[in-house]
C-alpha cells in the first residue's frame, strides 16, 4: 500500500504487528501466532525452501474490478469464443446448471462431489470434440483481460523470479486461456508452471482435454507426482497457498507432511456467510482485497533476510521494509 513500517528486531525475529499488510483491517487471521511462526520459519530457511502454489481464476485475476466490468473464467474466455457450435453452447450451459450447484454445495461431503466433478469433466471433454478450434480466438478474448490481473501481479511474479521461487498456477479451468493470459501480461517467466486442463486435438478437429484431468477436488500437488515438475518442488517444504475458493486450501496436499504451508484466502462473495469457514481453512483472509499485496510483503521480508546473509550479517538490524 506504499506505506513504510520499521522492523527493528535484534535476532531477526519478526512480529507480526510489524508487518503492515497483516495490520489492514480486512486482513483477518484466525492464529496470528501461527502466522508469526510460519513467517520466521520461512524468513529463516530463506527463498530455496520457498515455493508458491497459487489457483488462477478469481485469484491472479480479480474478483472485483475498479469499473465493475465482469472478469471471464478461463472456461468463460473459451465459451466466449465465436467459432464454437450453437449446440456446444447449450450443452455445457445445461451441465453448468446441473453441476455447479453440486460443486458448491456447502452440505454434500467431497468424497461424494468428486464422482459429480468427474462426470461433469468427462462429459464437458466429450462436448469440446469433433470440431475446428483455432487457438487465436482464445488469444483474442484474453488478451482484453490481460489487465484484470490483481494489482500488483507483474510485482509479485517479478519478486518470485528474482528470487528464483517456483511458482505452481494450479486450476480446474482451462490451461490454453491461463497460459493466453499470463503470456500476453508477460508473466510466463520461466519459473511458472501452469498445471490445467488443455485442449486435445485429433485429426485438425478438438478431441476433449488432455490427461490427467485437473477438477475441483483433485487439484493438489499430488497429481503432480512422478513429474518433472514434483522433481523440482518437491523438497521445497516452505510454500504459500493463494485461492479464492475453500479446496484451494488443499492444493499443497501431497506434499510432506513436516512441510510448513501458509494459505492465504481471498474472500469477496458472501463475506458474512463465508467469513467462518474461510477463517477455518485459511490462515490468512483477505476480504476484498484485490491486490497481491500481503504476499509480496512476506517476500519482501524472505529477500531481507536472505541479503543481509549474503552481506555475511544473519542479524537483522534496523530496516526499512516496502510492504
Ligand atoms: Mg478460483
Amino acid at each position: 500500500m506504499g506505506c513504510d513500517s520499521k522492523v527493528e528486531s535484534t535476532d531477526g525475529f519478526v512480529n507480526w504487528q510489524d508487518i503492515v499488510a497483516l495490520t489492514q483491517s480486512h486482513c483477518k487471521m484466525r492464529d496470528p501466532s501461527r502466522v508469526e511462526r510460519i513467517i520466521n520459519e520461512f524468513v529463516q530457511g530463506g527463498p530455496e525452501r520457498m515455493q508458491l502454489v497459487s489457483d488462477f481464476d478469481y485469484t491472479i485475476t480479480k474478483q472485483r474490478t475498479e469499473d465493475g466490468g465482469p472478469v471471464p473464467s478461463s472456461f468463460g474466455i473459451f465459451n466466449a469464443c465465436k467459432s464454437l457450435p450453437v449446440s456446444f453452447k447449450e450443452e455445457s450451459n445445461k451441465l453448468y446448471h446441473k453441476y455447479r450447484p453440486i460443486e458448491i454445495d456447502p452440505h454434500m461431503p467431497p468424497e461424494e462431489k468428486v464422482q459429480y466433478m468427474i462426470e461433469w469433466w468427462t462429459k464437458s471433454g466429450k462436448l469440446t470434440s469433433g470440431f475446428p478450434f483455432d487457438q487465436a480466438e482464445i488469444d483474442q478474448i484474453a488478451g482484453k483481460y490481460k489487465n484484470a490481473l490483481r494489482d500488483r501481479t507483474h510485482e509479485l511474479f517479478d519478486d518470485l523470479n528474482r528470487l528464483q521461487i517456483p511458482v505452481l498456477v494450479l486450476s480446474a479451468g482451462l490451461g490454453n486461456s491461463v497460459i493466453s493470459l499470463l503470456g500476453q501480461a508477460n508473466l510466463m517467466y520461466p519459473n511458472v508452471k501452469v498445471v490445467s486442463n488443455f485442449l486435445q486435438y485429433r485429426d485438425g478437429l478438438l478431441d476433449g482435454f488432455q490427461q490427467p484431468m485437473i477438477h475441483t477436488f483433485n487439484k493438489n500437488e499430488a497429481v503432480l507426482d512422478g513429474s518433472e515438475y514434483y522433481d523440482l518442488v518437491h523438497n521445497r517444504d516452505h510454500i504459500i497457498v493463494m485461492g479464492d475458493s475453500i479446496g484451494d486450501a488443499d492444493m499443497a496436499a501431497g506434499v510432506p507432511a513436516s512441510s510448513h504451508i501458509m494459505k492465504i484466502g481471498f474472500l469477496f462473495d458472501h463475506v458474512e456467510a463465508n467469513m467462518e469457514k474461510y477463517m477455518n481453512t485459511f490462515d490468512i483472509v483477505l476480504v476484498d482485497d484485490q491486490t497481491m499485496d500481503v504476499p509480496r510483503a512476506l517476500l519482501a521480508l524472505i529477500e531481507r533476510q536472505h541479503k543481509l546473509r549474503l552481506a555475511g550479517n544473519g542479524v537483522a538490524s534496523a530496516t526499512l521494509l516496502h510492504t
